[in-house]
């Protein structure tokens, strides 16, 4: 009658260490950008208590100087700042290829559409309108980092280069590089752009609702207007020139993605 083998190996002499540090290893480092200093400090705080790795920059410039020497895993941007305002350094971000696919939550002072579709649209990939609470910034930034790596999963688009990249009619997604290549040109898109896009990409003719994407993109328990997903789609759209128009909006529902192009769909972005 056989032995049924020792399910663990004999131990070695010298016993594991138990696990003490945090999983994933160094803390994730947030670049604070606000210039009202109780605020800043109150943030600083809390993201510290909260495990995070905080830096403080008073105003634009200084928020580019840091981020460009040291990109940081997130980045907490205020809107109204001295100097080179919110947007701006925004925009500079995301057009350095360093900082380019960093995670930005805005802050906005006024609870004005004008100023959060600004931000979304000069790359922003969430923002959160002052008055605050600390849990809804921390649970943002939480949000914003746990989808920072893609996965796959991708089922009816065609999977090539093992498994790396998702192809649909003329866009190509390479899921480990984070790029996009749409009718052979590279595209640069935020990563809550991109997230949306490989979104689309992996259920091709399936129509994706906007609570739907939403919560693909933006994690459960983060809530953002339906809006929010129509002004990144329209950025999509845009960065993808003519196979923009492979998605299409499904009116009163959401969107779907197909191979081919809608023609009809031009005048909409
Ligand atoms: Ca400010």
């Amino acid at each position: 009658m056989a032995i049924p083998a020792p399910h663990h190996p004999a131990r070695p002499a010298t016993p594991m260490p138990t696990s003490v540090a945090p999983v994933g290893g160094t803390p994730r480092r947030i670049l604070v950008v606000e210039d009202e200093r109780d605020l800043a400090e109150m943030l600083s705080y809390n993201l510290s208590r909260a495990g995070y790795q905080p830096t403080v920059a008073a105003d634009g410039q200084r928020a580019l100087q840091l981020a460009q020497a040291n990109p940081p895993d997130c980045v907490i941007l205020d809107l109204m700042l001295p100097g080179v305002p919110g947007l701006e350094v925004a925009r500079v971000l995301r057009e350095t290829p360093s900082t380019t696919s960093i995670p930005i939550l805005m802050l906005t002072a006024r609870a004005e559409e004008a100023d959060e579709l600004a931000g979304l649209a000069a790359g922003a990939d969430d923002y959160v309108t002052k008055p605050f609470s600390v849990k809804v910034v921390l649970a943002r930034v939480e949000a914003l980092l746990r989808r920072a790596p893609v996965h796959a999963g991708a089922p009816g688009a065609a999977a090539s280069g093992g498994g790396g990249t998702v192809t649909l009619g003329q866009v190509v997604a390479d899921l480990d590089q984070h790029t996009i290549t749409s009718a052979g040109d590279s595209v640069k898109l935020t990563l809550t752009e991109f997230k949306l896009l490989v979104a689309l990409m992996g259920s091709p003719r399936r129509v994706l609702s906007r609570n739907e994407l939403i919560a693909k993109v933006m994690g459960p328990g983060v809530i953002v207007t339906s809006r929010t997903i129509d002004v990144h789609i329209a950025a999509i759209r845009k960065k993808l020139g003519d196979p923009g128009n492979q998605i299409r909006t499904i009116r009163g529902v959401g969107y779907q993605m197909s191979a081919e192009p809608h023609a009809e769909e031009q005048a909409e972005a």
